[in-house]
């Protein structure tokens, strides 16, 4: 699957990490490792749970024979994340053999459905502790520590662990993800989302400015702001009852600083607005980039996801976008092989593909999760073997696609934010465009952290290659 792109949800390279601080504390006697799996807001709670157990002495290692406690933070996206996350609980049950005091938790979205497995029946784990509950963690560990099973799942309304400041983990110094809601009101009938992590809430917008000037002063340059659907942010003011859009969410956080990124996701096409794309054409500093999950090209099944919009719908947004932001990068993501899914309505996804002219895509294969509305309605009756090969249409359809959108970029002059070493070789750095492309050059004096601008010279389907051509470049707000 093609990993172009900062915002990812489900980032392949990423799933398993075990995390550490840009800082490791060497002072801590007790020692946390922490496995994350899932979408960015999974990586960005394990942050939370980090700066909770950081609070009671809890150092991190990455070194999970070392760990006093050991936390897996699970998906229940698909049902590969929860085979992934059971085998990681058999393995640390056998180190618990020889290391009888190390408690072992699961946290997140499988907590809920999987306690009573997890905890009674198979014995894995000492505690489970669901993404509402992590305020109760050092209550939960002492419970364990006493030898009881530690659980607590319940999801809260109210929630956002607003006043909690991340420990930044695995971080690059330079981007930053922050959470801005929690949870998700939409019922989209394949997703586990709504049930594993509640109804949806906006947090204050005066803590979201608070952790991004934060940040901001420790010279992160670019934020992105997480939400299963930004676009239906919406934060009362108790005193005032003035309400916050994400629109104005969004200039408050572009109005930091003009050399502050700012990037989100995810956008649902039925709520994106004009409001929303006139904000990000008024702020250069706003990244041109929309990740805009279609799932499916046809009608039809769009109406049995429940996902509230048509192919029609979908593509008037799309042109929206192109009119008001003409140089806009767009991803999606994509699901292939949907209950009843004919091959006519494959090809309208793969034909609406060629429209959209997509920059990048996730694709997954429909997973039919327990307890979500299309595992009670529908029968999950597309055949293995041709979801599969539909979705290698959809990908080779993809990669087509970026690479001609790569290849159009050649010869321009783009505005990079280096965020560190290339992978491939330490003589080069790399960093990305506004449109969220990749970009690696040679590194010669130049800073992390810093803006450049490169001509553009090459390109693969992932990444652009170029040579820098302007070290300072004029103030971002026009
Ligand atoms: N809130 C976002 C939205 O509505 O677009 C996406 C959230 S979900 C964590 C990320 C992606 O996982 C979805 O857009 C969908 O493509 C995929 N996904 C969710 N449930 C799935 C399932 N049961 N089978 C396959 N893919 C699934
Ligand atoms: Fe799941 Fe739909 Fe909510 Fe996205 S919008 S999290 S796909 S229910």
């Amino acid at each position: 699957m093609n990993q172009l792109g900062a915002t990812k949800w489900i980032d392949e390279s990423r799933q398993g990490t075990a995390l550490q601080p840009e800082e490791p504390s060497a002072t801590s006697s007790r020692k946390c490792y922490i496995e994350s799996y899932g979408c960015q807001m999974n990586f960005n709670d394990s942050e939370i749970v980090a700066a909770i157990l950081k609070e009671q002495g809890y150092g991190l290692t990455t070194d999970v024979a070392q760990a006093d406690l050991v936390l897996i933070n699970t998906c229940a996206i698909r049902e590969k994340a929860e085979q992934t996350v059971r085998k990681r609980l058999q393995e640390f049950k056998s180190l618990k053999q020889n290391k009888a005091d190390m408690l072992v938790g699961v946290l997140g979205c499988m907590a809920e459905r999987l306690r009573h497995r997890l905890l009674e029946e198979e014995k894995l784990v000492d505690l489970v502790v669901g993404p509402d509950a992590y305020r109760s963690l050092p209550a939960l560990i002492a419970e364990a520590e006493s030898g009881q099973k530690a659980v607590n799942v319940l999801l809260s309304r109210e929630e956002t662990y607003a006043d909690i400041s991340p420990v930044r983990l695995n971080s690059n110094g330079v981007t930053a993800f922050v959470s801005i809601m929690r949870g998700c009101n939409n019922m989209c009938t394949f997703c586990v989302v709504p049930f594993t992590r509640g109804r949806e809430r906006s947090r204050s917008p005066q803590s979201i400015l608070r952790e991004c000037e934060e940040l901001f002063e420790q010279g992160y340059r670019e934020v992105t702001l997480l939400g299963q659907n930004v676009d239906s942010y919406y934060w009362i003011d108790p005193q005032t009852q003035q309400a916050t859009t994400f629109a104005q969410l969004l200039e408050m956080v572009a109005q930091i600083n003009p050399w502050l990124r700012v990037r989100f996701s995810t956008s649902h096409p039925k709520d994106i607005t004009d409001e929303v794309l006139y904000t990000m054409a008024r702020y250069p500093n706003i990244c041109k980039y929309i990740h805009l999950p279609v799932q499916s090209g046809s009608t039809r099944i769009l109406q049995l996801m429940n996902r509230t919009y048509t192919r029609e719908g979908y593509l008037k947004k799309v042109e929206r976008i192109r009119e008001i932001l003409p140089d806009c990068g767009l991803s999606t993501d994509i699901i292939a092989g949907f209950c009843t899914e004919t091959e006519a309505d494959h090809q309208e996804t793969l034909s609406l593909m060629d429209i959209c002219e997509y920059d990048m895509a996730y694709m997954f294969m429909y997973s039919e999760r327990p307890g979500t509305l299309a595992a009670r309605r529908y029968t999950d009756d597309v055949p293995l073997e041709v979801k599969k090969r539909r979705l290698q249409e959809i990908v080779e359809k993809e990669r087509t696609l970026a690479l001609k959108n790569m290849q159009k970029e050649v010869g321009k002059v783009r505005t990079v934010l280096i965020e560190g070493p290339s992978k491939r070789s330490d003589q080069d750095f790399c960093g990305r465009t506004d449109q969220n492309k990749m970009v690696v050059f040679p590194k010669k004096h130049y800073r992390k952290g810093q803006y450049v601008n490169v001509r553009i010279t090459g390109c693969t389907a992932a990444t652009l290659l170029g040579e820098v051509v302007e070290e300072t470049i004029p103030e971002m707000v026009a």
